[in-house]
């Protein structure tokens, strides 16, 4: 007799990071998992040196500092912002607190992966929403597979890993068509690169209903990936909520610095989605000129069709040995496709290339 995790926890695939090298490459250029081609911030490094001369104390469990400057920012209420070690743990979080065994949780058919591990991970059912034939989706495929046990809505917006926008007008349909007891959780990662006016990301709908957070992060625009930081906007009974579960120093507090100085630095921000903007429908187009599928992406990435799986694969092995890492889509259940973060000038050029080599073979 072995001690025994609740039943169906050893049935979840755990989850896996993108590669981060290519064998014969010292420095190969990883474009694997939506990471800042810029770094980051150099006045959030200068932020964590100091920090590390107090690194023996505790950091502040409430973040106070960093949530009053993120209220100040997006003009929100301090008290209903709540900091993670990651986006990522606050998602995990409301998981825990809101799912009960045999709930289901709503995501989009090529929806962000943790969402259906931290379904799996709570004993609820994971349901896709179908997406179209060009990876899109709008209100009524969510609102056409709720049932009774639908407990959460995970809608990444942008979404990752098709890239897709869903327009403001169809975000608030969703919530509109949700039942009050529902919870819709807007998963803003790619928030800061959206350039569309009317883009939803979910906190004027936290102001105006009960049953929606919006979460961010610091991990992919500001470039603290490596330091865990994120924070949802919640109505005040679902902070409640995630206060009462998440651990008491849940964000370190080099992480509380340096997002603090990042959230300052708003040039090096302004660099950052320049250059995706810039990028993102340049690759697009060039890809679509060789013959090959590309999505519009809202986000820091553009995601690659190929005719076949096998197709992938070789070309995930073919840009390996040039010391390109991309994401092959195979975890993801998208096999025939590869995801690009958008690197520097020289990293797209660099893959660009590839692709054009590739497609000529
Ligand atoms: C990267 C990513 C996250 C996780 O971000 P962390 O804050 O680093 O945990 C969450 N959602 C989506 C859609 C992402 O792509």
């Amino acid at each position: 007799m072995t001690p025994e995790p609740r039943p169906g926890l050893l049935d979840i695939k755990p989850y896996r990071g993108g590669v981060s090298d290519a064998p014969g490459f010292e420095a190969p250029i990883k474009l694997s998992s939506n990471e800042n081609c810029f770094g980051c911030s150099a006045a959030a490094k200068d932020a964590m040196a100091n920090c590390a001369e107090q690194i023996e104390r505790y950091p502040d469990g409430g973040v106070h500092r960093l949530r009053a400057a993120l209220a100040d920012k997006h003009d929100l209420d301090a008290e209903r912002i709540v900091c993670g070690c990651g986006s990522d743990e606050l998602l995990q979080l409301l998981g825990k607190a809101y799912l009960r065994d045999g709930d289901e949780v709503l995501l989009a058919q090529n929806g962000f992966l943790s969402y259906k591990l931290i379904a799996l991970q709570n004993g609820a059912v994971p349901v896709a929403a179908p997406e179209t034939e060009d990876l899109r989706i709008d209100a009524a495929a969510f609102l056409s597979k709720v049932t009774k046990r639908t407990r959460i809505v995970f809608l990444a917006n942008p979404n990752n890993p098709t890239g897709y926008l869903m327009p403001g007008e169809e975000v608030r349909k969703l919530q509109a068509g949700l039942p009050e007891n529902v919870l819709l959780v807007i998963d803003g990662a790619y928030a800061e690169f959206v350039k569309d006016e009317d883009y939803e990301g979910g906190f004027a709908l936290v102001e105006s209903c009960k049953n929606v957070v919006a979460t961010r992060t610091f991990s992919k625009s500001y470039g603290l990936a490596g330091l865990r930081v994120g924070w949802a906007y919640c109505p005040k009974e679902v902070a409640a909520v995630l206060n009462r579960v998440r651990s008491p120093f849940n964000v370190n507090a080099m992480a509380q610095a340096a997002a603090l100085a990042a959230l300052d630095d708003t040039d090096f921000l302004q660099k950052s989605v320049d250059h995706v903007a810039h990028w993102a429908p340049k690759i697009e187009a060039e890809v679509k000129k060789l013959g090959l599928k590309a999505y519009p992406s809202a986000g820091n990435f553009v995601l690659i069709g190929l005719g076949s799986p096998e197709e992938a694969d070789a070309l995930e092995k073919f840009l390996v040995q040039r010391g390109l890492i991309l994401r092959g889509m195979r975890g993801f259940g998208l096999p025939g496709f590869i995801r690009m973060t958008i690197g520097t000038d020289a990293d797209n050029q660099a893959v660009l290339a590839a692709l054009a080599d590739f497609a000529a073979q």
